[in-house]
């Protein structure tokens, strides 16, 4: 375990209530899995609302059966909230309203607790990948994650893996934040779309200013709290036009070397006797 991270926000002393066994068995765990096996062991009093924990015991009553699926790992992606800091241009998110004031943006505990432990019922599948969307996700308060982490650890079979990585436009990640992911050692995929030139042209905030510095700003926090993390980019025709040294070059300069590249998807909504024109990249 050398050059383990610390651990942040998890009790101390829960550790001092592990048995032999149970820190045997961290000792054979791997970072991510220990942290989440040491959010799990929060007694559920300490980490949930009144309401939650009635929701939490309510769910445990209930029956879930899940159908086997033709699958050895499986990966989910969910969307914890519409809520976002940035209005990218080609996206429908906040295109269709959410804002701060509008009810139901961000997942409530009960639809959580319930997606979870349904997942993790599919009978035949040992290794499960959640990714998590927004939205922004570190809109969101840490504890909404400590809170998943936990709900997974409550619903878990033995034998069942489980891991958990967040995407995030990187655009002011706070000191709490990266404390929290640097502690239960997370994944994060940044939002990202090419050179600047390009990047500042879609991804913008709500007062339609480009991100590429704030990014490559957030980035260089990642890097300093060593904090994994590639970039997924939305490929279309600005994207695939651009030269390809300087764009390579742009991410050597800014520290990336992960990255995965996601086609953009048109949008269905052409109006009557419309045409898909030059706007649309397709497969063919
Ligand atoms: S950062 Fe993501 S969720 Fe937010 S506006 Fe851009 S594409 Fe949409």
């Amino acid at each position: 375990m050398n050059g383990i991270i610390p651990i942040v926000q998890i009790d101390t002393d829960i550790t001092s209530a592990l048995s032999t066994n149970d820190l045997e068995k961290i000792a054979t765990q791997d970072y991510r899995q220990m942290s989440a096996y040491l959010i799990g062991k929060i007694p559920a009093q300490a980490l949930l609302s009144t309401e939650e924990l009635h929701i939490f015991h309510t769910e445990q009553q209930q029956a879930v059966t899940a159908q086997p699926v033709a699958a050895k790992k499986l990966v989910v992606v969910l969307k914890a909230t519409r809520l976002c800091n940035l209005r990218c241009t080609y996206c429908h998110s906040w295109a269709e309203g959410p804002n701060q004031t509008k009810p139901n943006q961000t997942m409530r505990f009960d639809i959580l607790a319930r997606t979870i432990r349904k997942i993790l019922a599919i009978p035949n599948i040992k290794h499960f990948e959640f990714v998590w969307h927004g939205g922004e996700v570190t809109l969101l308060n840490p504890l909404f994650f400590q809170k998943l982490l936990w709900l997974q650890q409550q619903f878990k079979q033995p034998e069942q893996h489980i891991t958990n990585s967040m995407q995030s436009n990187a655009v002011n990640i706070s000191d709490e934040w990266l404390a929290f992911i640097k502690g239960i050692g997370m994944h994060v995929g940044i939002s990202l779309d090419g050179i600047p030139a390009v990047h500042d042209s879609r991804r913008v905030d709500y007062r339609g200013r480009g991100t590429a510095q704030r990014v490559a700003e957030g980035l260089k926090k990642l890097k300093q709290h060593s904090i994994p993390y590639g970039a997924l980019i939305v490929v279309d025709r600005h994207v695939y036009q651009t030269d390809l040294r300087e764009m390579f070059d742009y991410f050597g300069k800014i520290g990336l070397n992960d990255i995965e590249f996601l086609n953009i998807v048109p949008d269905n909504r052409i109006p009557a006797g419309g045409k898909i024109d030059e706007n649309y990249i397709t497969y063919a």
